[in-house]
């Protein structure tokens, strides 16, 4: 059984209050564990400190981390995670490459003081940063596929392929403002996927007003799905200002829109959701959404 679980469902910025405390406000992080198969995290926003609480006091860690850009709401839980502070610790993180300096020297600029007191290379264990772009990796026995993903400066998008089973990351997405044409690479990564988790920040009327700041409609979203064939959509990277009840609204018209382009099915993601993918699927994600709650 692959097991996925959503720490940070946010895009943007953390966002944590009484109107959106179902889905969460910590920003993008999601773990994937599988047994024998040393974690694999997928993006370090403030979700990723309670990733570290759930896995506190286990052997040293050892995990890969695949950054899909260095925005804040994707790279700043990394100094409050606290698994990487023991010696014997070891993270690789990934993330693309960037014409201003190498993943290393930009994590090095943003973590030290007066930002913040501590700094990359003051932490016990050890972080190895790559700078990676339209290649393939390997990790353990699972495969990685990382493609360009149009958004607002360098982003990878993944495809992570474990156990038989296949998972497309596409956190931040920007869609064309004229037509619906999805990039190939795109297409790539989420070719037959069993999971797509996929940005839907946008409702139409605010994609109108927002059309260039690098992310898609929730109507995109499931057009990607469909499109690349993926049987079930999670809505993740949700937008700050979007209340629980936006989000259970957006989900029906997903669902509908779903239901219609043959998307098996489609789920917002969750803090505190984990969604088992394995040959014995017998609960549905529609059942796990209400069970998260
Ligand atoms: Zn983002
Ligand atoms: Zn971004």
């Amino acid at each position: 059984m692959v097991n996925l679980t959503f720490w940070g469902v946010r895009g943007s910025t953390p966002c944590p209050c009484d109107e959106n405390r179902r889905y969460g406000g910590n920003t993008a992080c999601v773990s994937i564990e599988a047994p024998g198969l040393d974690p694999i995290i997928l993006d370090l926003g403030t979700g990723l400190r309670f990733f570290g609480e759930a896995i506190a006091g286990d052997e040293p860690l050892r995990a890969l981390a695949l950054v899909t850009h260095l925005h804040w709401d994707h790279t700043q839980g990394l100094p409050f995670f606290t698994p990487v502070n023991r010696v014997g610790a070891q993270l690789d993180v990934h993330a693309p490459k960037q014409s201003s300096g190498s993943v290393a020297e930009l994590f090095d600029e943003f973590m030290r003081p007066p930002y913040f007191p501590v700094r990359v290379s003051d932490l016990r264990g050890d972080i190895t940063f790559h700078d990676t772009s339209n290649t393939e990796l390997h990790w353990g026995r699972a495969q990685v596929t990382v493609r360009d993903v149009p958004h607002v400066g360098e982003t990878n998008g993944y495809r992570i392929e474990v156990d038989g089973m296949v998972i497309a990351y596409i956190s931040d997405h920007q869609q064309p403002v004229d037509g619906d044409d999805v990039a190939d690479a795109v297409l790539e990564l989420c070719r037959d996927a069993d999971l797509l988790i996929h940005d839907a920040q946008y409702e139409p009327a605010e994609f109108a007003l927002k059309s260039d700041w690098g992310h898609c409609t929730i109507g995109y979203a499931v057009r990607v799905a469909a499109e690349a064939g993926a049987k079930r959509l999670v809505l993740f990277h949700h937008d700050p200002s979007h209340t629980d009840d936006d989000i259970d609204r957006i989900l029906g018209t997903a669902r509908a829109l779903g239901a219609e382009h043959g998307v098996e099915e489609v789920v917002a993601a969750a803090e505190g959701l984990t969604i088992g993918l394995g040959a014995a699927i017998d609960t549905t994600l529609a059942e796990l959404q209400s069970s998260a709650r």
